[in-house]
């Protein structure tokens, strides 16, 4: 959403490719903004109700990405987008294409270089909300590749979402959002331990979840205190968790002796032996990022 600007958001006309849940929540907002929209999916018959409130439908997509200046793509996965729009890549030439599908970073840099080749200008975005939220403000879009696209089509974007621009690296958007999906289902993964915990002595989730949400939300206090540590680099500055103090070995065997399966809290406890057994137990416990970026460092042959 756009908090700060007084003018009325222009109206643009959009091709939206992929009437899925959230193709067809990002048109319906479009459309109660008064923008008009041309809509195409690759099966027939999901457009009914879209037309009803006022869109366009193709029936091919060769036409649907002539008839509107901006065409948006929120198809399932990286090779749909080439599966439907490369036999249609003449017609987008000198055209501009938002791809709004979920890919990782790699995928979008390889999307950004194709239309690169095209003439097409590229902007990459992740959705980090529900279709349900779109068009409220605690819904969120990150885009980043072409900077001109971004900034010509902000009243689209910001009809759908808080927007954010993470730069021209057109995988930047993608990245961000995976990392913050990452903690998210990890976070779930914890929850769905511990209560899986607690059932084994017949504590329900429900009451599981209202215990320990609280903690949680608490906890998250900490990450900025973490982040400093890790981007200052010096694990050692007095204050910290020690690794040592942090070993959750009883936490594993805990687990195991409740007869349930231990891997979320295992994995974490991996991460911490391997630093300790590398000699730096007494450290802080922001010293698992090392693990993780010297994983992150072998396989992509990055320093
Ligand atoms: P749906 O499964 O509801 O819809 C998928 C859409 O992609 C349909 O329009 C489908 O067309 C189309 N599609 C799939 N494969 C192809 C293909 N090979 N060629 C052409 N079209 C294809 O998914 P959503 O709408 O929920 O998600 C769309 C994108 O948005 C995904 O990338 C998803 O990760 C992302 N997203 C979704 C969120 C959500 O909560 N739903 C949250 C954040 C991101 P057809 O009808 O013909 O099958």
């Amino acid at each position: 959403m756009r908090t700060t600007s007084t003018t009325p958001p222009a109206r643009t006309g959009v091709t939206l490719l992929g009437l899925g849940a959230m193709g067809s929540a990002l048109a319906a907002r479009l459309l109660g903004e008064g923008h008009p929209v041309t809509v195409w999916n690759r099966t027939p018959g999901r457009a009914t109700a879209l037309v009803e409130r006022g869109a366009e439908s193709a029936d091919a997509v060769a036409e649907a990405v002539t008839a509107r200046p901006l065409i948006v793509a929120c198809l399932l996965r990286h090779p749909s987008v080439h599966e439907t729009l490369d036999p249609v890549v003449d017609g987008l030439r000198g055209r501009t294409l938002v791809n709004l599908t979920t890919t990782t970073p790699v995928e979008a840099r390889e999307l950004a270089a194709w239309a690169a080749g095209y003439d097409i200008a590229y902007l990459d975005g992740a959705i980090l909300a529900v279709p349900a939220m779109i068009g409220t403000p605690g819904a969120q879009i990150f885009y980043s590749g072409s900077q001109p696209v971004y900034e010509r089509y902000r009243g689209v974007f910001d009809a759908w979402a808080t927007s954010t621009y993470d730069g021209r690296d057109a995988g930047m958007a993608s990245l961000i959002d995976l990392a913050m999906l990452s903690g998210m289902y990890q976070m779930f993964a914890g929850f769905f331990h511990g209560a899986a915990m607690v059932g084994s002595e017949g504590m329900t989730a429900a009451r599981f979840a209202a215990r320990t949400a609280p903690f949680l939300s608490a906890m998250t206090n900490g990450l900025a205190a973490h982040a400093r540590v890790i981007d200052g680099g010096d694990y050692t500055a007095p204050g910290q968790q020690s690794l040592e103090f942090s070993d959750l070995s009883h936490l594993v065997r805990a687990s195991e002796e409740q007869g349930v399966d231990p891997t979320p809290i295992a994995a974490v406890q991996t991460l911490i032996s391997r630093q300790i057994g590398a000699g730096h137990g007494s450290e802080g416990l922001a010293r698992v990022y090392e693990s993780l970026r010297a994983e992150a460092a072998a396989t992509s042959g990055h320093a």
